[in-house]
């Protein structure tokens, strides 16, 4: 008599208990922007997107008629260091390339929104993790678009080629290999505050690398740090362009950006 009842509530249970833990599993297929709130910065349990090979490398395409060329093989004139002095990265070739313990470099000129076309090269694999090939492209010199060699090199999500750097993994990893060019064309979007400095809208950017989608309109936390997420900070509207020297002589070449409202 007892088992005819034992049996409907064991599998009423066992439904409930699935049904609880299937409610876990959407959380991984939301937007990024839902889902940053579950992993702290630089978390190695968040999962690393798959891999897609990207097309072969291409040689520099030429840059429309309305960009403001920032870069075009010849010199740095349109770069300076932090304090204002002439950039030392070395100019080769079509590329300059980062000189390890001279610094950063930003432009001359200040920039806010913009669609940006840079493109850069790691060097042949020395190290591991962050310490291959890292260097960076600081939108407004605050907000981080990773540039490693994340080809066959794991680090953490957050930190990888094409992350939004302590923010948003890329949605795939499009890597080449280090000694080939990569693209990373970017649409941006300032934050904007109020003129008590409050934030009334977040940046905002949609990065493709290597032509392959790898970030829709991620909405930034704050500023892109190292091991923080610091809140947003009023700034002004146009801010230099930065590039990031991390030790390795990554190489850029190519670099121009149109200027959006
Ligand atoms: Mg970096």
């Amino acid at each position: 008599m007892k088992k005819k009842r034992i049996w409907p509530v064991s599998v009423f249970l066992f439904l409930l208990i699935s049904l609880f833990l299937l409610s876990f599993l959407p959380a991984q297929q939301k937007n990024p922007k839902e889902t940053l709130g579950q992993w702290a910065i630089h978390d190695l349990n968040r999962p690393l997107p798959p891999v897609v090979i990207p097309g072969p490398p291409l040689p520099p395409a030429q840059p429309p008629s309305d960009a403001v060329i920032l870069f075009d093989g010849k010199n740095l004139f349109n770069w300076v260091e932090a304090k204002g002095q002439p950039a030392r990265w070395k100019v080769e070739g079509d590329y300059m390339e980062v000189v390890p313990k001279t610094g950063n470099i930003q432009t001359k000129h200040g920039f806010g929104s913009c669609q940006l076309h840079i493109e850069w090269m790691t060097p042949l694999p020395k190290g591991e993790g962050q310490d291959r090939g890292n260097s960076g492209v600081f939108l407004m010199g605050l907000y981080e678009v990773q540039v490693l060699d994340s080809y066959e090199n794991k680090t953490y999500a957050d930190g990888m080629a094409g992350a939004i750097y302590g923010q948003y993994p890329p949605l795939v990893n499009a890597c080449r290999k280090p000694g080939e060019w990569q693209t990373y064309d970017i649409i941006f979007y300032a934050p904007k505050f109020d003129q008590e400095g409050k934030l009334l809208e977040p940046a905002r950017m949609t990065v493709f690398h290597n032509g392959i989608l790898i970030h829709h309109n991620a909405e930034l936390t704050g500023p892109t740090a190292h091991k923080a997420r610091p809140p947003y900070k009023a700034h002004a509207d146009k801010l230099p362009l930065m590039l990031q020297d991390h030790n390795h002589p990554v190489r850029f070449r190519n670099i121009w950006l149109r200027e959006l409202d």
